[in-house]
């Protein structure tokens, strides 16, 4: 297999600095905006058709073609990806809805989506030579980065906020991590790593400060389309932090309606984030297209704890050109309804999960989704990641 990437380009309205993808990048270095990877789209047209994705393994690497990393033997594989959709009927009947799905990221390696992002950045981290990695982390992202370290032989930092969830303090320092505790949020322990990294020439990689974590996260969108037999759903709505998630499956749409795979339909984005910390939602509500720095940010779902997020007009670009839109639900939901899902379908949700739950009935009642539609909800983690809240 072969990657078909060329280069990085900047993402930000009227700056279209292109960067090299052999060298080290992190955000565009004229705008400091995020940097996208792009393809060869008409050389993936030529050589390759999605049916062959049928006797791949099933994994995020399937789609080769469209991921950043060159060399196959740079690619450091836990088995991410491919994780199953479900049609929750049982669930669904609890409200009425239909045709409601959830794709159940909580079965990735370390209990989380941030095995995507991770297995992405470090692989091409390695193939760039880079031997040390050093990541603030609200709690999943630092367990995944650990694990793939590991696996791939590198050294790795963490710096998390002293109250982030035990286990994934745990998991870190488990995978051989170094783990800096710090008195302060996401936002304080970024500026920490970004110091150390420059400090200790280490590489920081922070979400979408450098350009391949939503390479990774992008494989959810390519998934979705395969796995509903190349039909994307009428809605998903998506637990947002940093937003990796989210700009990266708009970006897979686009990607595979220029490669063909899929038509101009898109589903309605949505954004859920917690009351205590929902910059998404207000700079979404107030039609802005950066969000403000959220003081004081405070929820249980420490993947939504992020107070300001460097893709803030990504998110927002995605959110609006969907026709979709914004949930801000309250702690109490979101964890009362942890049990509701867990004991209607089996699946055993993160906070995040289950604030996907809440939301969109919230978003049934202001009717910005029908009951009948294709919904989608993303589980972006396992509870056993969260055993304090249990
Ligand atoms: C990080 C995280 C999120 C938020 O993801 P983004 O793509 O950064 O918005 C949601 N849920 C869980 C479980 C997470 O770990
Ligand atoms: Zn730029």
């Amino acid at each position: 297999m072969k990657s078909y990437v060329i280069d990085l380009e900047c993402t930000y309205p009227g700056c279209d600095e292109k960067y090299c993808i052999d060298e080290i990048n992190k955000l565009c270095i004229k705008c400091g905006r995020v940097l996208y990877a792009r393809y060869d789209i008409e050389a993936v047209k030529k050589n390759m058709s999605k049916d062959d994705l049928i006797k791949r393994d099933p994994n995020m690497w399937r789609y080769f073609e469209m991921m950043p990393v060159k060399d196959p033997k740079n690619v450091i594989c836990l088995g991410e990806g491919f994780t199953p959709i479900f049609k929750a009927e049982n669930l669904g009947k609890v409200e009425g809805y239909s045709d409601l799905h959830i794709k159940d990221e909580g079965l990735n390696p370390t209990g989380s989506f941030k095995a995507r992002g991770l297995s992405a950045a470090l692989s091409k981290a390695k193939e760039l030579g880079i031997k040390k990695v050093t990541m603030p982390s609200a709690g999943n992202a630092a367990g995944a980065m650990a694990a793939y370290a590991a696996a791939g032989n590198l050294e790795a930092h963490v710096f998390m906020p002293n109250d982030a969830p035990i286990m994934n303090q745990k998991e870190s320092t488990l995978a051989g991590a170094s783990l800096n505790l710090i008195d302060g949020l996401i936002n304080d322990a970024g500026r920490l790593s970004n110091e150390f990294a420059d400090k200790e020439n280490l590489f920081d990689v922070s979400t979408l400060k450098e350009p391949y974590r939503q390479e990774g996260k992008k494989t959810m969108g390519y998934e979705i389309a395969e796995q509903f037999g190349w039909e994307l759903p009428d809605s998903i709505v998506y637990p947002t932090g940093g937003g990796t998630g989210i700009v990266g499956m708009w970006k897979a749409f686009d990607e595979m309606e220029s490669l063909g795979w899929i038509g101009s339909k898109r589903p309605k984005m949505f954004t859920v984030q917690a009351t205590g910390c929902a910059p998404i939602v207000k700079a979404f509500e107030e039609n802005t297209q950066h969000a403000e720095l959220w003081e004081n940010a405070s929820t249980k779902a420490a993947g939504m704890r992020v107070p300001v997020a460097v893709g803030d007009y990504l998110i927002l670009e995605a959110l609006r050109e969907s026709g979709g839109g914004v949930a801000a639900i309250e702690d109490e939901d979101m964890i009362e309804n942890m049990k509701l899902i867990a004991s209607t379908q089996g699946i055993l949700p993160a906070p995040e999960g289950a604030a996907t739950y809440v939301g969109l009935n919230k978003l049934v009642s202001e009717r910005k989704i029908d009951k009948e539609e294709k919904i989608l909800l993303m589980n972006t983690g396992s509870v056993f990641k969260y055993f304090e809240l249990m």
